[in-house]
């Protein structure tokens, strides 16, 4: 699976994301639609929302600004 880490203040081409705290949407690359993961919730993870597709995996472990991770998975 591919995988799109997010970085401190700096984002790459080519994915719609943001990260926000402990929260990050982002879009999946299958379906296009956006959903958000909070980490408080579900440890960090959660697939994608759409019902018909479910396929990519977004991660938010910790925070932004405390030395957290978000990534997508796909
Ligand atoms: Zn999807």
């Amino acid at each position: 699976m591919p995988r799109y880490e997010l970085e401190h203040d700096r984002e790459r081409d080519g994915l719609d994301a943001d990260w926000y705290g402990n929260n990050a949407a982002f879009r999946c690359p299958y379906c296009h639609k956006v959903f958000i993961v909070s980490g408080y919730l579900e440890n960090g993870e959660r697939p994608c929302l759409n019902p018909n597709c479910g396929r990519s995996i977004g991660r938010c472990i910790g925070g932004r600004e405390s030395g957290g991770t978000a990534s997508l998975e796909w």
